[in-house]
């Protein structure tokens, strides 16, 4: 067949190196990502934790390289770019001229192989400044005899940049980082084919729609959160990937005007307003306040953008996304509810209709619907089903939890009873 079908698995990819994020150190395994009680320390480090002795062991011939540089450096800790890129020096040095080797429809992708857009890098003093950081601190870090010369660095440091993926939880939130050689044969598009999740460490891409051909070349991911006006897309490919994106969506940008869109009684001078509350929420979050202080201030903005901005605008997407969180957060399951499903147009109409990040809201407000007995539920959860099912594939461990979720609740769908037969 020379296609590729919606939801049809196109790669796994397992990665070249990885880092879990410092956030998540102590709750979740190095090794594995698996969240955890009781998680065991490395021995020599007592920086990286590991279910057990099984995963310590699997984890040790990468962990044995950078271990000892973690236990000298005490008690300051290597940030996780610091440990990646010390991560593919070792390796580098270690395997020599052996390159392991990931075939992806008869591409060979090797790291060597991996673009380093070194010349962008030289030309952006922002990009040369944050390169030059990191020597500095790895100097200190592993010492400057396992740092190559310059001219070899820039190629190490532009291939990470580049090819690097946020390794995302079930909730896509960013849990590490690492680079994947399969999965670097994909290019970007604003209105992407096919979609990357993760399980574990382990990385997938599925088709979100039918792919007429099997050219890996043709077939695009999207890089960057979809949910942003074309310039602040263009800016984020442009600083991050060195990639100036003519997609559909990037030449008719008739999404933008959803984005920005008014009520007939909203005004321009407005918006600016908004969008600093929007950002004094945002830091009111990173600064920990109680979250019913953030809900309240969430609520009185939504009530002054019902009167000025349309459902679709981002400054009130990005308010409900966080008001929504809250109540999850703290059990208020009417009020999830309501504002849940404002989030479904937007979600739609920006991810469009299989996104994992519509498909993992779907469940999460099903599951809501479905404690509290409303029989919207059904509709929902077949919603988070269909959706899943292309993004995460009937083998991933997120589809297995909704399947049982929909089983025990007892849950039947309104147009296909059989379904779970
Ligand atoms: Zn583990
Ligand atoms: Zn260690
Ligand atoms: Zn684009």
């Amino acid at each position: 067949m020379s296609s590729f079908q919606l939801g049809e698995l196109i790669l796994t990819s397992k990665p070249y190196a990885y880092v879990l994020s410092n956030a998540c150190r102590s709750s979740r395994c190095d090794f594995c990502f698996k969240k955890q009680k009781d998680l065991k320390r490395c021995s020599q480090c007592s920086f990286l934790f590991y279910c057990d002795k099984s995963c310590q062991e699997k984890s040790w011939d990468v962990h044995k390289a950078e271990c000892k540089f973690i236990k000298k450096a005490k008690p300051k800790e290597p940030t996780a770019s610091m440990r990646l890129i010390a991560l593919i020096l070792f390796k580098i040095k270690k395997l020599g001229r052996e390159f392991p080797v990931e075939d992806v429809y008869g591409r060979k992708m090797t790291f060597q192989s991996l673009m380093s857009h070194a010349e962008d890098i030289q030309k952006s003093l922002k990009s040369c400044q944050q390169m030059m950081a990191l020597i500095g601190t790895l100097i200190v870090y592993i010492g400057s005899t396992n740092i190559p010369l310059p001219s070899d660095f820039v190629e190490i440091f532009g291939k990470m940049c580049i090819n690097t993926f946020s390794i995302c939880d079930n909730e896509m939130q960013s849990i590490g980082s690492g680079l994947y050689l399969g999965a670097s044969v994909f290019d970007h598009s604003c209105q992407p084919d096919a979609e990357v999740v993760f399980d574990g460490i382990n990385l997938t891409v599925r088709a979100i729609k039918d792919i007429p051909h099997r050219n890996i070349n043709k077939i695009y991911i999207s890089y960057i959160d979809q949910m942003q006006l074309t310039e602040d897309r263009q800016n984020a490919l442009k600083e991050q990937y060195y990639v100036l994106c003519q997609c559909q969506r990037c030449l008719s940008p008739h999404l933008d005007e959803l984005m920005t869109k008014l009520t007939d009684s909203g005004r321009e001078n407005q918006v600016s307003e908004f969008n600093a509350q929007l950002e004094h929420i945002k830091q009111m979050k990173k600064d920990k306040v109680g979250p019913s202080t953030i809900y309240n201030a969430c609520l009185n903005q939504l009530a002054l953008h019902e009167v000025a901005l349309a459902d679709t605008h981002l400054c009130k997407v990005k308010t409900l996304e966080i008001a929504f969180d809250i109540c999850i957060e703290s059990n208020q399951w009417a009020d999830a509810i309501t504002l849940g499903k404002q989030l479904l147009k937007p979600y739609r109409l920006y991810y469009g209709q299989y996104h994992p990040t519509l498909g993992i809201h779907l469940f999460k407000l099903g599951k809501i619907q479905a404690l509290q007995n409303l029989p919207s539920a059904s509709t929902t959860l077949q919603e988070a089903e269909n959706v899943l099912k292309v993004t995460h594939g009937e083998t991933h461990h997120l589809y297995q939890e909704l399947l049982k979720f929909i089983y025990e609740s007892r849950i039947v769908f309104p147009t296909e009873s059989l379904a779970l037969q």
